[in-house]
This record gives structure tokens, C-alpha cells and sequence, in this order.
């Protein structure tokens, strides 16, 4: 599971930016004119932490802290994982839909290649249109899974298309200006079939019913260790049969991926230790069988290898872009750990068996013995895929829960991703939206270590926690497209009940219980008004996150109505959230989270419906309308994308690596046309 959580939501980092931390900007907010975006940030240390704003993304930068303190081999390998992520970037943009890459084509084509009038509206919405066809990774919008539409007509494409000698299809042409054709990335709307109205590229020509059946024959509830099924494959209908293509080498993606396989088989020769090489072996072996035995093992493998400075993440991993939560998005992240900051979290991954002891869930939900968690704060070093550009702020993986029981799970906060967040924000909508000075107070000196603890809380104690009962399948079986939802929710509830436990305070990881008052405030801000700015007008909430986010808000909301313990109220049309109790408010997130492990180890689908329908989808407009109209005077983009370091290669004349070099780039198209140029992989 991953957490673009708080912080990646860009809007609450700048809600959590902690008062020591305020960058400078070059167009400094408190003289700019209320109307005036800022585009560029650099921070008190010099670094350009956010370079532009378009459409509704900031472009933010991450810097490398330790990167002279590795050894010349432990580059090698840090640029080997690296470049095996960038091979498989091209595969994203195909899961994603399959008119995703022809139409990236066509238009870095005509972008680069173009010679007439570039001063004109059309051509700056091109370039718009093109440079958010980069941070979605494809033509619908991340987050909300809407298309972003073009500013400029059909027409206007066509002539410059025809001025470049660029071909374009019919099919590309419909993909990019008819708003209804693939109109939806991912379809929430249970009352359509899920599979026939997404346009994710996971399946064609089947029904949802066709593609439950097809897995029903597979799973055999009382297996203990089932495969991550239909993980790593589309799924289609061919002279009337259902039949699995799986992504592999010889398979779909083949062209990419042989280029992983190709990186992947370098780094394992210069691998730190035996574990960690063999990780590497394994997943090589699964791109090259396709075989999910081979990805349980790899899993395993990597889980346990703990020792080494260096680690990644690689593969088909997270789920949430399936409607039916089975495939994997590609995904690359390598890492560099911050073993200073991890020694100061240790502490949680020495008691992970008191957490589990000390929940609110009940005792047969419990696990009896916690095993084998890892936590370490890491340095990001390059994303790809599904991590890249829009980021994670924390991982918790393997996904399949029968590992993580037996062997345990590796969490990650990436350090550099949040220090990049904080730096990049500002407090004027903390200031908005919380209801008074004593909230702002508090957010400006507690929210920083908040979000971090909270973010660290909920990859380590929260996912890991908790078991499935015997003969109960996974919850991607049982609660199906609920599951996500379900699990952030259950990640985030135990984070949260834990942040006002007085422990935390007696173990030091945090100074008093106002960092958990500012988490409540900051959570149940975000939760109620201050995310609504991400939805589109008149539609739903979509994304996994942000619904867990808002049912378990609206939840404690209802709560605190018989309980006292919170309020909601509107003082001259602002609506404002008040707590008033918040050991009551904890006492409550404890019976929420009870439930909804209960509703996890029970695989009781109903119940994860109701919860998520009733509390978590429909947006209230008038609200939104009210929060969009409040923040727009900041002129702060709710969404980010990440511009990645570059590493190169310094070479002896025989070849051999002998250094490898970062730079960071300042501009985002660049970095994008450059992948263009280099990792074009896939056919088009
Ligand atoms: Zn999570």
C-alpha cells in the first residue's frame, strides 16, 4: 500500500508547515498581490523547491542528502535500479489507456518539432495539455480520473499535426477531444458495470460478472497462501473465451521489460549482501515467467532483506487504478535509508506488539505474535511508473497480507519527498480554514512532526496490523473494489488512535499530546472541506484516499453531534470544525477502527460498502463550491508533480563505471522530453 497521504495532498502539507520552515519565495505571498501565482519557491537552504504552476499542479523538486557518503559500488548500483525504473515508464502510460502512448507521441512529436507561430493561445495550451498529459501519466486526470480536455480545438491539432507530418488515428483524435469516449480512468459508480466503463487498459471485451467468475474458478478460499491473481495480466474475451495475457518478457510489455530484466541482472552483480541480490534474482525470474509463485517469493525474499543502505520498489504493485482492485500499476522507487532519522522511529518498530496489544480492535482480530516489521525513513533517489510524478510519501509493502503475517512488511516514509512538501508550502490556508488562533498556533509548531508521525504510524503499526480470520479470503476477494478504501482507512484509524496515547509522549516521539491535537485538527480539516478543492464540480469523490478520508471524518462529524466531542459551524458563511473533546474524539476513532478491522477480518462486504457509500462519496457541493471559492484567492494548486534527479554514468575507457553523477534538472518539460527521447520502449 502506498500514502500519497496529508502531505502529498500538497494542500495540507502547506496546512502542517511548521513555522521554522517557511521558505522565501521570489515572489514573496506577503507582498504579492492577492491574484499573483507564485511560480517559483526556493527554500532558506538556496534549492528550488517549486519551479511552475499549470492547470491545477505545482511542479516541486526533491533534493539527495547523502549521495557522497555512498561508496563508488553502491552508486553502480543505486544507477542500475534507477534505470531499470525508467525502462518501464512507458508500461504506465499503456495500463493507464491503451490510446495513452500515441497520443503522448504524437504530441511530444509535434512539440518538438513544430516551427511556426509559438506566441499564440492555442500553442500555450498545447503545450498545457501536453505537460499534464506527463503529470497524470495519460490523457485522464490522476486523482479524480476525469479527462483533461484541451484548450484548443481539433481543428488547430490537426493543422499543426499536419505541419510536423505527425499521423494521428481517428481513435487518437476521439481519445483527445470527445469528452464521453473513455470518459472515466476508473469508474467508482457501482450502479455501471465497473470493467466495461473504465478506461484503464486492463481489460477488454469482459463483463465485471465474467471477470468475477473467471477468478472465483481460481481461488480456493481455504488456501493459505493465495497467489496475488490477475496482478500481472490483462484480462480478455478472444472467439467468445476468457483468457489472461500476462505482462512479461515474450508476453505484453515485452519490449520494456526486457530492458528492466536487462538493468535488474547488472544491479544484482554489484548487490550489497546475498538477500538483497537475491531479491533481485526472483524478480527478474517472474518478469521473465510471468509466473505469480515467483512474485510470492520474490516478495519474501525482499521483505527480508533488511541489511543493506540501498533498497527499491519494483514491480506491478499497487492496485488502485483497477476498478476491481486485482492489477498492478508498474511502479519504481529507489531508495537511499536516512539512518540517523530511522534510529529515532525505532522505537515504534520495537513495540509493534504492544501497538497491536494496546488497539481498540477486538482480541480475536488481533495478531498473536507481530512479526518481522521493518520502518526506515529513506531518501528517494528516482521514481517511475505509478510513483512518478505523482509521488507516495510512505510504502508499505508486500501487499498480499499472508506474507506480511509470516514474514513480516518493509514501511518506508520518504524523507526527502516530505522535506520537498514542507519546504514548497505556506500557512495561508491553515490560516482559511481553521477555526481559531489557538488551531493555528498549533499546527505552525506541532504539524510538521504530526504529518511525519502520522504518516510513519500508518505504514508501520497501521497496514501491518491485524489479522484475516481462518478461511476468510483477502480483502481484494471479499470487499473488492471497497478494499482500498477500507484498508487507508484502517491504516489511517490506527495512526490516529495512537497519536493521542500519552506512550508516545513517554517514548519521545513526540514532545506532548498537541502534536495529536494538530493531527485531529489538521485530519479532520482536510478530511471535510480542504480536500473538496481536488474534486471536479458535480462529481463524486473517486479516489481511495480521498474517500477514506472523508468517511471517516463524516463519521466522527455524526458522532460528535450525540456526543459533543465536535462540531461543524458557519460563522459569516465559512463553515469551520470545532473539536471540543478529544480524548472522546479518540475514544470514538477507537470504535470506528474496531469496526472496520472487524469488517476486514471478516470480509464482510456489505458492511464495507455502506460505511464507504454513505460517508465517503457523495460531495456537497454548496461546501465545495464554498472551500474552492475560499482557498482561490492563494493561488496554490491543489495537485503536484515531482521533477526526478538525474543520474549519469561517468565511464573508463574500457566502460566500466567508475562514478555516477546527479544533477537536478530545473524544468519539468525537459525532464519529460528527455524520457521521451530515452525510454520510449513500447511500440506506438
Ligand atoms: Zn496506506
Amino acid at each position: 500500500m502506498n500514502f500519497k497521504a496529508i502531505f502529498s495532498v500538497g494542500i495540507s502539507a502547506m496546512m502542517l508547515a511548521s513555522c521554522g520552515n517557511q521558505p522565501k519565495t521570489e515572489t514573496p505571498a506577503t507582498t504579492a498581490k492577492a491574484d499573483t501565482v507564485v511560480q517559483r519557491i526556493v527554500g532558506d537552504d538556496g534549492k528550488l523547491y517549486q519551479s511552475e504552476q499549470f492547470a491545477d499542479l505545482r511542479v516541486l523538486h526533491y533534493y539527495i542528502p547523502q549521495w557522497d557518503s555512498l561508496s563508488a559500488k553502491q552508486k553502480e548500483l543505486v544507477y542500475y535500479l534507477y534505470e531499470a525504473g525508467l525502462a518501464g515508464r512507458d508500461i504506465m502510460f499503456d495500463q493507464n489507456c491503451k490510446y495513452n502512448l500515441p497520443v503522448r507521441h504524437a504530441l511530444e512529436k509535434v512539440y518538438t518539432t513544430y516551427s511556426g507561430d509559438k506566441t499564440t493561445e492555442d500553442w500555450k495550451n498545447l503545450e498545457t495539455y501536453l505537460k499534464q498529459m506527463w503529470a497524470h501519466t495519460g490523457i485522464h486526470h490522476h486523482y479524480n480520473s476525469t479527462k483533461n480536455m484541451p484548450a484548443f480545438s481539433q481543428d488547430y491539432f490537426e493543422d499543426v499535426c499536419d505541419a510536423t507530418g505527425t499521423e494521428v488515428s481517428e481513435d487518437v483524435l476521439k481519445a483527445m477531444f470527445d469528452k464521453d469516449f473513455m470518459a472515466m480512468k476508473v469508474e467508482s459508480d457501482v450502479s455501471k458495470d465497473l470493467v466495461a466503463t473504465s478506461a484503464v487498459n486492463f481489460y477488454e471485451g469482459v463483463t465485471t460478472q465474467e471477470v468475477e467468475d473467471y477468478y472465483a474458478k481460481l481461488r480456493n478460499p481455504g488456501n493459505r497462501t493465495p497467489f496475488e491473481y490477475g496482478l500481472n495480466s490483462k484480462l480478455v474475451k478472444e472467439n467468445g473465451v476468457v483468457v489472461e495475457k500476462p505482462w512479461k518478457v515474450g508476453g505484453i510489455y515485452s519490449e520494456a521489460l526486457e530492458q528492466v530484466v536487462f538493468w535488474l541482472e547488472k544491479a544484482e552483480k554489484v548487490a550489497e549482501n546475498d538477500k538483497q541480490a537475491a531479491a533481485l534474482r526472483l524478480l527478474r525470474e517472474y518478469y521473465k515467467s510471468g509466473d505469480l509463485m515467483r512474485w510470492a517469493n520474490f516478495n519474501i525474499t525482499w521483505t527480508q532483506a533488511t541489511e543493506g543502505d540501498i533498497d527499491f520498489i519494483q514491480g506491478f504493485v499497487e492496485t488502485y487504478n483497477d476498478p476491481l482492485g486485482m492489477r498492478g500499476s508498474y511502479e519504481s522507487i529507489v531508495e537511499i535509508k536516512d539512518f540517523e532519522a530511522s534510529q529515532r522511529m525505532k522505537v515504534m518498530m520495537d513495540n509493534a506488539q504492544w501497538f497491536e496489544t494496546n488497539s481498540s480492535t477486538a482480541a480475536e482480530h488481533k495478531k498473536e505474535k507481530v512479526v518481522g516489521i521493518t520502518y526506515n525513513i529513506v531518501n528517494v533517489v528516482g521514481e517511475s511508473g505509478d510513483a512518478s510524478p505523482q509521488t507516495p510519501i510512505g510504502v508499505n509493502l508486500p501487499n498480499a497480507n499472508w506474507i506480511r503475517a509470516k514474514y513480516g512488511s518493509k514501511s518506508v516514509s520518504l524523507g526527502n519527498i516530505e522535506e520537498s512538501y514542507e519546504k514548497a508550502s505556506g500557512a495561508s490556508l491553515l490560516t482559511e480554514f481553521a477555526h481559531d488562533e489557538e488551531e493555528v498556533s498549533r499546527a505552525k509548531e506541532f504539524g510538521g512532526v504530526a504529518g511525519k508521525l502520522h504518516t510513519a504510524m500508518h505504514e508501520v503499526i497501521g497496514h501491518a496490523s491485524g489479522k484475516i480470520n481462518d478461511g476468510v479470503g483477502q480483502p481484494r476477494e471479499t470487499l473488492k473494489n471497497y478494499a482500498s478504501t477500507i484498508e487507508e482507512g484502517r491504516a489511517d484509524l490506527v495512526a490516529l488512535y495512537f497519536m493521542m496515547d500519552p506512550k508516545m509522549v513517554e517514548w519521545g516521539l513526540m514532545p506532548s499530546l498537541e502534536v495529536g491535537k494538530a493531527e485531529y485538527d489538521a485530519y479532520l480539516r482536510n478530511g471535510l472541506m480542504v480536500q473538496l478543492r481536488r474534486v471536479a464540480e458535480g462529481k463524486d469523490l473517486e479516489e481511495a484516499h480521498m474517500r477514506n478520508r472523508a468517511w471517516i471524518s463524516n463519521w466522527l462529524i455524526e458522532k460528535g453531534k450525540t456526543d459533543g466531542s465536535v462540531s461543524v459551524m458557519n460563522k459569516e458563511g465559512k463553515t469551520y470544525v470545532d473539536i471540543a473533546d478529544y480524548d472522546k474524539m479518540r475514544a470514538n476513532i477507537g470504535e470506528l477502527l474496531k469496526e472496520v478491522q472487524r469488517i476486514t477480518s471478516e470480509g464482510d462486504f456489505n458492511a464495507a460498502a455502506a460505511l464507504s457509500d454513505n460517508y465517503g462519496k457523495k460531495v456537497d457541493q454548496a461546501l465545495r463550491k464554498q472551500v474552492i471559492d475560499r482557498a482561490a484567492k492563494f493561488n496554490i494548486a491543489p495537485f503536484n508533480a515531482m521533477v526526478n534527479p538525474v543520474l549519469t554514468a561517468v565511464k573508463d575507457a574500457e566502460g566500466k563505471i567508475i562514478d555516477v553523477t546527479v544533477s537536478y534538472p530545473e524544468s519539468f518539460t525537459e525532464q519529460h522530453i528527455e524520457y521521451g527521447k530515452n525510454y520510449s520502449f513500447l511500440p506506438h
